[in-house]
């Protein structure tokens, strides 16, 4: 996988990890989950101790493996950790997210996070039909995102996109 060298600890992190911290005053720098973690805690009187979840892979309903990285992000007041699913090097597929409050444990937000995945990709959501692929039952979730650097989709924002109760 391709890599960004944090500005900190110098260890090469993907580019999805990486945060642009700073400001005006002070310049910007690339940091990773632990070093950015470890600067919000120091600038908000925090008391935190980072941990690296190591990349896990997932069964679907189908028995599809899919491979996920973990970030966890401080961010003053609270405490994020995100499941991205992570597909022939490029952060793409399925994303997860929960929080807590600044000084949860972030284990505990680990068991949350993966009993959600779990639930989550055990739910068949398109099935092969006579036409293709169909919506199987009533539900549709989806996630629509695109590449802001591309220069075919460059108008378009980020959407997230829910749809329940869609009769097909
Ligand atoms: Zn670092």
């Amino acid at each position: 996988m391709s890599t960004i060298a944090c500005d900190q600890c110098h260890s090469g992190v993907p580019a999805f990890e990486v945060t642009h911290f700073g400001s005006i005053e002070t310049g910007y720098r690339d940091l990773c989950s632990r070093c950015y973690n470890e600067e919000v805690a120091r600038l908000s009187g925090i008391r935190f101790t980072h941990v690296d979840f190591q990349p896990m892979e997932l069964p679907d309903a189908n028995g599809d493996k899919h491979r996920f990285h973990f970030i966890l992000r401080l961010l003053g007041t609270m405490l994020t950790l995100e499941a991205l699913e992570v597909r022939a090097d490029e952060q793409e597929g399925y994303e997860f997210q929960v929080h807590g409050v600044a000084d949860a444990d972030p284990f505990a937000l680990m068991t949350r996070l993966l009993e959600r995945m779990r639930h989550d990709l055990a739910v068949v959501h398109l099935v092969e039909g006579e036409l293709g692929l169909a919506i199987s039952g009533t539900t549709v979730r989806g996630r629509l995102t695109c590449d802001l650097e591309s220069s075919d989709r460059g108008g378009l924002a980020k959407l997230d996109s829910e749809i329940s109760g869609f009769s097909a």
